[in-house]
């Protein structure tokens, strides 16, 4: 596993601007190619079912990071991606609460974020799955929330805890009335149902701005930081936390 490594993007809690936790991503540093970006190993990793060894991986990786912040008193929330595959795999939930409970983290503070693609369409499996990780102390967020299969009645049934609002939708905010209705109705139905809403991709204060006022609990994107390695991160939240990143809160 020495030639793949966790980025860290920072979230950032949309009302009061202060900085929540981070979302790991993947990176592979290829001996000869460099920096590998994960949409060019992952679906390969996951057709293969690799990507169970590289996500337990990033779990353990992830969850020594949050400890030694914990243990310094940086109480900083953390989101992994769980592939479909690995989401549905025998004994995931288990193997995932022996690795986090190895490293002395609370669960409560870890969250996987899980695509449409695992099925939602009404699955009793899916839905005995989501229990069990809720069980474990671990938080569910719906990634790319729209992009996919999307609909909006399971989410009445899915004991999940956020969902993610994809970059497209944010995007379309600028100077467009009928994105900023598309945004507003998912974050007013999250809301009714209980569900925090994290918006990504937000790479301009406009954006930043509309997003607050419409009412969404994080934001993320490159407006804030893009995905930094963990030495480039510990710069960035000096920055942020003495202000002199200001003018992004
Ligand atoms: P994702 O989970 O939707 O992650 C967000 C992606 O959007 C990241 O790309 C991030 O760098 C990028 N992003 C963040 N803010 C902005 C922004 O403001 N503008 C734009 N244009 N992009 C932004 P990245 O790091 O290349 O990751 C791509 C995808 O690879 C992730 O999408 C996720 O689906 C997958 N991935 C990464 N790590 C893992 C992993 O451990 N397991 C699995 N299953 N998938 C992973
Ligand atoms: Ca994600
Ligand atoms: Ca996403």
């Amino acid at each position: 596993m020495n030639e793949f490594t966790l980025y860290y993007q920072p979230k950032i809690e949309a009302a009061t601007g202060k900085l929540s936790g981070f979302e790991g991503l993947m990176r592979w540093i290829h001996p000869k190619q460099g920096l590998v970006p994960p949409l060019d190993f992952i679906p390969i990793a996951e057709s293969t079912g690799v990507i169970i060894a590289l996500e337990e991986w990033a779990l353990e990786a992830a969850c020594r990071q949050l400890k030694a912040w914990h243990d310094a008193g940086r109480m900083y929330q953390l989101a992994l991606n769980l592939s479909a595959r690995h989401f549905l795999s025998d004994g995931v939930v288990e193997k995932l609460a022996q690795i986090v409970k190895e490293t002395g983290v609370c669960p409560n503070y870890l969250t996987f974020e899980i695509t449409e693609s695992v099925g939602m369409e009404n699955q009793q499996h899916v839905i005995e799955r989501f229990i069990a990780f809720r069980e474990q102390g671990f938080s569910i967020s719906i990634d790319d929330f729209g992009t996919g299969f999307s609909a909006f009645v399971y989410l009445k049934h899915y004991p999940i805890h956020e969902i993610k609002i994809d970059r497209q939708f944010i995007q379309v905010t600028d100077n467009d009335t009928t994105g900023n209705v598309i945004v507003q109705s998912i974050i007013e139905l999250a809301r009714g149902l209980g569900l925090k809403t994290v918006c990504e991709g937000i790479e301009t204060t406009d954006q930043r701005d509309t997003l607050r006022s419409l009412g969404c609990d994080e934001m993320q994107g490159y407006l804030f930081s893009r995905p930094l390695s963990i030495d480039e991160l510990e710069m960035w939240i000096e920055e942020y936390d003495t202000s002199k990143k200001e003018s992004l809160r």
